[in-house]
């Protein structure tokens, strides 16, 4: 087997990945990129709705050394991003090995180096890579999840993930159920309803919800208050703002928006209009699954309702435990960093990670800057 060497392999071309590229290469570090998919930020292009934009405002979102135009709006459109992402890989030349599904990597002791396999997907062959550093940028969103619900193989209509949703057109009159009161599900809801689906939602915890400004002079005054101040004054907004939404089935949670975030990465829902149109009935809330059968659904409360399609917006799992063989450092079972930020990225005999610290295209961006530089003082 014809073995290729490099000094740094990054595992994931997505925004994460490409940002630490970009960083090894200011610093003349050789690297190779190993995606999966046959394009870069396949999250983006290919498993993404249309009317998504970034829910962060630009400032928060660019990656090093290159600013988002002048001209993009506040809260980039998908569109844009991928232009700012394309952009990107051109500036600084970034060429990903495409179609390349890493399945194991392990420390070789002897060679002090990392031993990468990957299958590749159009020749179906396994290749292996060696390197002195490994980089697992393979993304918090690696892995679509669909929990199991009693029942849920015999729904006679249509089952989702959120990741394969595109518009509301093709929904036009039809019940559709989206599953997870997240970002992607509540923008789901308001979606179907914007196309005239009959949209419910299930929410089953409590849940912040803010407006994009909100978050963004949040984000602002974080540089300048503690945690608690800044809380505070994000739920007396929301209250304002929104009211009391506990009567239509969202309830607050104890804990302030920025605390949940950083102690636990849940992240607030920033509203896209979805909240008028559950005050207007336009979108239905309904508590947690209890079982599904061929055409109806039953709820935790003994409700049931038909519905003709269902959306779980329920998230992500990690397989990275799957293929990343003796790291006890680094990672936990579900993926995920074990050390606590800000030292989250740097494990041990050259294996970090970059952007499953659940701090978005931020912290992603900080955790590449952290990793060439650790990387450039050891080569
Ligand atoms: C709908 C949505 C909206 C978001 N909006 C924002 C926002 O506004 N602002 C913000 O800061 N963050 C946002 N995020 C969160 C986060 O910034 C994005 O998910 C971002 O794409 C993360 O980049 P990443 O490179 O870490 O992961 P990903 O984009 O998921 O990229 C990981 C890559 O690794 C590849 N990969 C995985 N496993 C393997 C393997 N075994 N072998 C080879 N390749 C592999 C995948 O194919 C993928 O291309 C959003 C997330 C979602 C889902």
């Amino acid at each position: 087997m014809d073995v290729k060497e490099t000094v740094v392999i990054i595992v994931g071309a997505g925004p994460s990945g490409l940002a630490t590229a970009a960083c090894l290469k200011a610093q003349s570090i050789p690297y190779m990129i190993l995606e999966r998919e046959n394009c870069f930020a396949s999250l983006w292009k290919h498993k993404s709705y249309d009317r998504l934009h970034l829910h962060l405002a630009k400032q928060f979102c660019q990656l090093p050394f290159m600013s988002f135009p002048k001209s993009s709006p506040t809260f980039v459109p998908k569109k844009e991003f991928l232009q700012y992402l394309d952009d990107y890989v051109t500036h600084f030349a970034i060429n990903p090995l495409y179609q390349r599904l890493v399945v194991s990597a392990f420390y070789n002791e002897s060679l002090g180096k990392w031993n990468v396999k990957a299958t590749n997907g159009v020749s179906g062959e396994l290749e292996e890579y060696i390197s002195r550093f490994l980089v697992v940028a393979t993304g918090v969103t690696c892995d679509a999840y669909i929990p199991k619900v009693e029942g849920l193989s015999k729904f006679a209509g249509d089952v989702i993930h959120s990741t394969q949703y595109k518009s509301g057109g093709i929904y036009e009159n039809q019940h559709v159920l989206v599953v997870g009161s997240g970002n992607s599900g509540m923008e789901i809801a308001f979606d179907l309803a914007n196309h005239g689906a009959k949209a419910s939602i299930v929410v089953r915890s409590p849940v912040h919800v803010l407006s994009r400004g909100m978050v963004y002079w949040g984000l602002k005054l974080l540089n300048y208050f503690p945690y608690y101040i800044v809380d505070s004054l994000m739920v007396l907004l929301s209250k304002i703002k929104y009211g009391d939404l506990s009567k239509y089935g969202i309830c607050r949670p104890q804990e302030g928006p920025f605390s949940l975030k950083v102690k636990y990465g849940k992240f607030p829902v920033i509203d896209v209009g979805t909240c008028s149109k559950i005050k207007s009935g336009e979108i239905q809330v309904l508590p947690g699954l209890r079982s599904i059968g061929e055409t109806e659904v039953i709820f935790e409360d003994g409700r049931s309702y038909p519905f003709d399609s269902i959306i779980f917006a329920t998230g992500f799992t990690r397989s990275t435990k799957a293929w990343l063989k003796g790291d006890e450092y680094l990672l936990n079972d579900d993926g995920l960093p074990k050390p606590e930020f800000p030292n989250h990225w740097k494990g041990e005999k050259g294996l970090y990670c970059v952007g499953l610290a659940r701090r978005g295209l931020y912290g992603a961006a900080m955790d590449a800057q952290n990793v060439a530089n650790d990387i450039n003082n050891l080569v």
